[in-house]
């Protein structure tokens, strides 16, 4: 079969490969159902293929120096920023993000270019052992198998591609059934920045395909963002298999705080699109807000316009600013999850006029149990819960009642009161009068509790990919 003019092909030592069609799944426009593509689904022998040749490029790829390997990561980052256009458009036809909120070819370019500048990391030496001269130094773990989400493919592709690869690792890549377009186009930007063959392989497939990957014993590393029912079974098989180290980030129910000190315009401005923003599909989405409750009206109602100003509608055009869902599962999830608040909370919003297929109106609940299974569970969708407060530890415990610890937000003109209770709150960032992680790689991202394992983005994200080994030397005395 020739190459179908969407790219979908498997990507492995550095050739396209021919698609065999009994081995591919359908993938559908959310927006409209209209068929898109046919996808390859990588078999045990497609991920064998893919770590053989990323363990035989290892080697040759580590050797080169941390100068030699940035060339390539920054052409690759000019390649994300030339082909912006053409990503929007494939990310929004496969999950249904809309173009006009696609920042995530800016944001892989950035990482690449990024962590293509990023300072090596240094090494340690002591001489505390008599008679010794030790030496601490970073080296690579070899191959590392990255299996991303669907909801911001670009991101996760560029923030651990780039980071292992600067490591001077090789990477075998598993893109999401549900959002595999991108990657794969990716795949052909890889190629056009002349990374030697197997550096970097880019396959698609369901969760069978990164089974394989986690239970694989030539790989030495997973670096995972998904859900943290995965999380689990990829620790597991890691376990069972080499016990290959893993970098995860998982779910969140991340909270925001709203005192009554707060700017309310700006409280209003951070969390509407945090969870509004790709239809609430966002791991950091600030799902449960507490406000003050002395501020609780004029609040929920500044909250409720904004919110229920997103303009739904065909992804691939300008001005829709909230898509579907991203594929019938997730639509049937948000709806069982909804069916589940109503009974807990009071629903505040009535559903946008027309909205129907895989979208999802905005919904606000308020007064819902905090015991409530809605108030813990994870709903990735364009719903938030809304309850009060009244004072500021109250606000901490009900902040930190969650197996999750992504992220949370605090608004508050009182200094003082941001410092302590950002001390306080049990998540792996914590945004001041905003919602937002940081944009400028310069803040580790990742999760506490159930919300992942080791951080990634920032420099550090390149010590996360090596091992640290110790070397001693005796030193004969005179
Ligand atoms: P998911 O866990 O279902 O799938 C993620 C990836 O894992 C996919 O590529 C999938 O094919 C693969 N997979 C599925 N089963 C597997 C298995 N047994 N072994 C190995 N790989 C397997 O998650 P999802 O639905 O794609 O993404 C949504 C979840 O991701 C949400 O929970 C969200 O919070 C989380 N997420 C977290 C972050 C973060 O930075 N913390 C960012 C985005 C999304």
């Amino acid at each position: 079969m020739s190459a179908s003019p969407i790219e979908t092909r498997l990507f492995i030592n550095g050739k396209f490969q021919a698609i065999d069609e009994s081995q591919t799944f359908d993938l559908h426009s959310p927006s409209t159902g209209e068929f898109i593509a046919k996808v390859p689904e990588a078999t045990a022998k497609d991920v064998d293929a893919a770590v053989a040749a990323a363990k035989a490029a290892f080697p040759a790829w580590s050797a080169l120096s941390p100068k030699e390997r940035s060339v390539y990561l920054a052409r690759l980052g000019v390649l994300f920023a030339e082909h912006s256009a053409e990503l929007a458009q494939l990310e929004a036809k496969s999950m249904g993000r809309p173009v006009t909120s696609f920042f995530d070819a800016g944001a892989a370019s950035d990482y690449f270019r990024y962590f293509s500048e990023a300072a090596y990391p240094m090494g340690t030496s002591s001489l505390n052992t008599p008679g010794f001269v030790n030496m601490g130094v970073k080296q690579p773990y070899g191959v590392c198998g990255i299996i991303i989400p669907w909801n911001a493919p670009l991101i996760f592709f560029s923030k651990k591609g780039a980071a292992a690869l600067a490591a001077g690792n090789t990477v075998v890549l598993k893109s999401s059934e549900k959002a595999p377009l991108t990657c794969a186009k990716a795949a052909e930007l890889v190629a056009k920045a002349g990374f030697p063959p197997g550096v970097f392989n880019i396959l698609s497939g369901h969760g069978a395909a990164g089974a394989v990957m986690s239970s694989h014993m030539d790989i030495r590393i997973i670096s995972f963002t998904g859900s943290t029912r995965t999380g689990r079974a990829i620790q597991k098989a890691a376990a069972d298999s080499n016990l290959k180290n893993c970098i995860f980030e998982l779910g969140g129910k991340s909270p925001a705080l709203v005192f009554e000190d707060a700017d309310i315009e700006q409280a209003i401005q951070a969390t509407v699109p945090s969870i509004g923003w790709n239809s609430g599909q966002t791991c950091f989405a600030n799902s449960r807000i507490y406000v003050h409750k002395s501020i609780a009206q004029t609040f929920i109602e500044g909250f409720k316009t904004k919110f229920m100003s997103a303009k739904l509608g065909d992804p691939t055009q300008a001005g829709t600013t909230q898509g579907p869902q991203a594929d019938k599962v997730q639509h049937e999830t948000v709806k069982r999850y909804l069916a589940l608040a109503e009974k807990s909370g009071t629903k505040i919003t009535e559903d946008l006029p027309n909205v129907s297929g895989l979208y999802i109106s905005p919904t606000i609940f308020t007064d819902t149990p905090e015991d409530a299974q809605i108030m813990k569970e994870e709903i990735f969708g364009p719903v938030v819960h809304i309850n009060t407060f009244e004072g500021e530890a109250e606000a901490i415990a009900k902040a930190n009642d969650t197996e999750y610890g992504l992220y949370a937000s605090v608004f508050t003109k009182d200094i003082d009161r941001a410092m302590r209770v950002s001390k306080q709150l049990e998540a792996g960032t914590v945004g001041v009068n905003c919602s937002s992680p940081t944009k400028g790689n310069d803040m580790p991202f990742g999760g506490w509790k159930g919300s992942g394992i080791g951080r990634e983005s920032y420099i550090g994200g390149v010590e996360s990919f090596m091992e640290d080994k110790a070397v001693l030397i005796k030193v004969a005395p005179l």
